[in-house]
Parts: C-alpha cells; sequence; structure tokens
C-alpha cells in the first residue's frame, strides 16, 4: 500500500499562513522560479534556494504530479551593461559565459534543469505589449527616462510586502525624481541611454525594467492563476510585489500561491581566515561533495536560514558518509539523481507515511530526515540481530526517500582508488591476523592518500576526506 495524501501545504506569503497548494488543472502543477541575472558567478545563496525549490519540485514528481518548472534568465541589466563595458566585451557574450557557469553548478548540484528558461531578450515584444496597455489604462506614465507604474492604482499593493501601501510610503527613501509620482513607483521601462543595449517601442526606445521580465514570461509560458511563485526571501519585495502589480495592474489572474525561501548566513571573518572566495558556490562544489550541501540545506526548515561554515558543511559530509555507509553495508541499487516516482518501489509503509506527513506539512525538511536517521539505525540494528532481509528492505527504503529529495548514495567504491581499496583490504587481513602493528601502519598509510579510515562491521571503510580536512 503506498501512502499518499498528495497535499502539500505550503507557508503562502500572501496570506501568511500555511495553507493547501491549490492546482489550478488537476494532477499537474505549475511553478515558476525567478533565475539569475548572469553576471557573475552563482553564490552559495543562490544555491540554497535553487534546493529548495528543486526539492519541491521533486517532491510533487515523487507523489505522482506533473511538474511543469519554468525560471529565466536574466540577460540584461544594469549589471550586465556594467561588466561588458569594464571588459570591453558585449552583454550577450557576458550573459553567455555565466549561463553556462550557473547551469554546470546546478549540474554540480543535481538541480533539475527548468522545464523552460526564458531569457528576458527574447521576450521583449510582450514586455512592449503589456506596457502599452498599463499607459492606456493610466497605471503606467511616462517621463523623461522611461515608463513607472503608478503604486497608487494598484489596489492591495503591498500585500507580499505584508505592508499597505501608506506603511510603504513612510519608510520609503525620497529620491530625487521629481517626474515620478511615488517614490515607490517603479521603472517599467528605461529609456535608451547611449553605449546601451536598447529596443524599440511606441513609448520611445530603451530596455526593460527586471520586474516586468518576470511577470511576461510566466503568464506567458504558464498562464493566468499558475500555481506557484518562488524565490529567495530577498525577492519578496520590491520584485514580487512589483511583478504582482503589473499583472493586476492588467486585470491578469497572476500566481495563487508564493512561497520565499530564507537566507544563508555565513560567517564572514571564519571564512576569510580559513577559505578563499568560500561564498562562490563553483569555489564550495569543488571543494566538497555537492550532495553534503543539498544535505546542509535541507537539515534547516527551507524558511529557517541556513549557517555555511566549514564546520557546517564537514557535519553534512560526515552525515552524507553515514548514509553512503548503509548503503554500501546493504550492497543498494544507486538510484537518481532523476526524480523517483514513490509508487513505483516498495517503501517501508511507517517510513513513507510519516516521511511523506513532513513534507507534506510546510516542507519540513529537518522533521522527514529524522525520520530517515531513525530509519538508518533501525536497519543496521535489524542487520546486527541477524535479520538481513529486514536491514535491507528499510536501508532501501531510506534510499529511496532520500533520492526523491535528489539525494543519491553511493554503496560502490567508485571515487575510492584500487590502489586504496586493496590496502583496506590487506589491513582487514592483518586485523583478522591480530597484526595490529601492521594494520596501523596501513592505516596511516590511508590517511596520507587523503582518505578516512573508519572500521564498520569489522572492515575498513574508506570516504575522501572533505574538503576542510577532519
Ligand atoms: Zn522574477
Amino acid at each position: 500500500m503506498v501512502y499518499r495524501s498528495g497535499m502539500l501545504r505550503l507557508h503562502d506569503t500572501m496570506t501568511n499562513t500555511v495553507r493547501p497548494l491549490g492546482l489550478r488543472d488537476a494532477g499537474k502543477v505549475s511553478i515558476y522560479a525567478c533565475g539569475p541575472t548572469v553576471y557573475d558567478l552563482p553564490h552559495i545563496g543562490h544555491g540554497r534556494y535553487v534546493l529548495v525549490w528543486d526539492v519541491v519540485r521533486r517532491f510533487l514528481i515523487s507523489q505522482g504530479l506533473e511538474v511543469t518548472f519554468v525560471s529565466n534568465i536574466t540577460d540584461i541589466d544594469d549589471h550586465i551593461i556594467e561588466r561588458a563595458a569594464e571588459h570591453g566585451r558585449t552583454e550577450q557574450d557576458v550573459a553567455q559565459e555565466f549561463e553556462a557557469a550557473w547551469f554546470s553548478a546546478m549540474d554540480l548540484l543535481s538541480v533539475l534543469r527548468p522545464d523552460a528558461t526564458p531569457h528576458a531578450t527574447a521576450f521583449i515584444p510582450g514586455m512592449v505589449a503589456l506596457l502599452e496597455r498599463l499607459l492606456a489604462t493610466g497605471v503606467a506614465y511616462q517621463t523623461s527616462d522611461g515608463v513607472y507604474l503608478d503604486v497608487a492604482m494598484i489596489a492591495d499593493y503591498g500585500v507580499l510586502a505584508g505592508q499597505p501601501l501608506d506603511q510603504l510610503r513612510a519608510g520609503a527613501r525620497i529620491e530625487a525624481h521629481p517626474e515620478k509620482r511615488s517614490p515607490l513607483d517603479f521603472a517599467l521601462w528605461k529609456a535608451a541611454k547611449p553605449g546601451e543595449p536598447t529596443w524599440e517601442a511606441p513609448f520611445g526606445a530603451g530596455r526593460p525594467g527586471w520586474h516586468t521580465e518576470c511577470v511576461v514570461m510566466s503568464l506567458d509560458l504558464l498562464g493566468e492563476g499558475f500555481d506557484l511563485h518562488v524565490g529567495g526571501q530577498d525577492l519578496k519585495f520590491p520584485h514580487h510585489e512589483n511583478e504582482r502589480a503589473q499583472a493586476v495592474g492588467d486585470g491578469k489572474v497572476f500566481a495563487t500561491h508564493w512561497a520565499h525561501s530564507g537566507w544563508v548566513v555565513v560567517d564572514g571573518e571564519k571564512m576569510s581566515k580559513s577559505l578563499k572566495n568560500f561564498t562562490s558556490l563553483t569555489d564550495l562544489l569543488v571543494r566538497c561533495d555537492a550532495r553534503a550541501y543539498r544535505l546542509l540545506c535541507l537539515q534547516s526548515h527551507y524558511r529557517a536560514p541556513v549557517e555555511v561554515t566549514p564546520e557546517t558543511i564537514a557535519q553534512a559530509e560526515a552525515a552524507l558518509q553515514r548514509l553512503d555507509n548503509l548503503a554500501r553495508r546493504f550492497r543498494l541499487t544507486p538510484l537518481g539523481p532523476e526524480p523517483v516516482v514513490l509508487a513505483d518501489f516498495a517503501v517501508d509503509p511507517e517510513l513513507l507515511q510519516t516521511f511523506v506527513e513532513a513534507m507534506e506539512n510546510d516542507l519540513d525538511t529537518p522533521r522527514a530526515f529524522a525520520s530517515l536517521a531513525l530509519a538508518v539505525s533501525a536497519a543496521n540494528a535489524s542487520a546486527d540481530a541477524g535479520d538481513e532481509a529486514a536491514g535491507t528492505a528499510l536501508a532501501q527504503s531510506v534510499a529511496v526517500l532520500l533520492a526523491s529529495l535528489g539525494i543519491s548514495l553511493r554503496s560502490g567504491l567508485g571515487d575510492i582508488d584500487d590502489n586504496a581499496q586493496s590496502l583496506a583490504r590487506s589491513r582487514d587481513e592483518a586485523r583478522a591476523a591480530k597484526d595490529w602493528a601492521a594494520a596501523d601502519r596501513m592505516r596511516a598509510e590511508l590517511e596520507a592518500l587523503g582518505y578516512t579510515v573508519e572500521d564498520r562491521n569489522g572492515e575498513t571503510s574508506l570516504s575522501r576526506r572533505g574538503p576542510f580536512g577532519d
């Protein structure tokens, strides 16, 4: 019997409540995630939010739902223009380089590629048409430097910020722009400046504002009333508020549920002492097992901050090692990184129910992991007590559920070279013969080769030492 309630309850920023994710079309989920502006390498904060939404997506797929996941690339903006000018390159060249860097980091993290990756520059006609409509109805107005949205025209402006318009207005920085009606009004279109890429439009040549891209691309690709709009907490206001304001101003039903993920906390001082460029995701991923970063992120609730330090990464690597040891002990078949549909596997019913209930309760991954940790202990205990079959069944269940979160266990000694493997077996023989001196010498040799050596169930267990030593 497969436990499946199929009702994910997620915090909705708009209502500030945890409520069921309603689906516009039965059995199908449409999700839009704001993607990167490609002018630099991704940082670890990017890694965290993409992992959160990758897990939401994988979880929904694991429940048998058909998910359409759209995530854009902002390939024109101030940063890209600046970077191109600094290095004497074209904007397109800069954007292509960092888009490639983005996806190679995402691939390392086993983040599923979006079903569609719209590029802002490919949707300019749709943006121009939206602005023409907003100008025609007076929701937007023209100034000498572009087109702005008049936030006073949007009845519930501030709903995502969680503050009414007058409060937002009181807190807004007063800027010297005599043509703007309110400091909160935001640019939909930036009038052409010499040397910048521009597109023709009836209201004057220029380029789109950032907030205009996502509203056009999400509605174009997912249609009105799509199910879920996600992003990092920092996008809630003003970016998401402003996306929504344009849709509302255009008389469209926008996303019906909004979810936001928490920050990454880095102890900057510690970082700079021990590591260079630790805040670059690309850099982190060459130093540690990418699965450990996923594990670290999932050990915190997605709305809570995650602390990334050499210690927390090392702890996640150690936890991962225990899980890999389980896969090794029970010689489990590797799964993933492709999405897993849970109904296709035999999973321990009790564990499945606890796990799914935790996930459905606002994606409570810490509780889901706690249930997996208990199952790991129980699997080992069963096998220790001689019930290999019960242990294997439970271990396999753990591996399936981890794969549903995008964590593939490694049961082989794939990343351990033959020399080290044969040394480990020789050490086992020495230990069996009670030749402790030889066993210790071989342990030292293995450690010198960069392996962590553990004794598990009378066997030498090897893993590659973490990037920060152990
Ligand atoms: Zn966006």
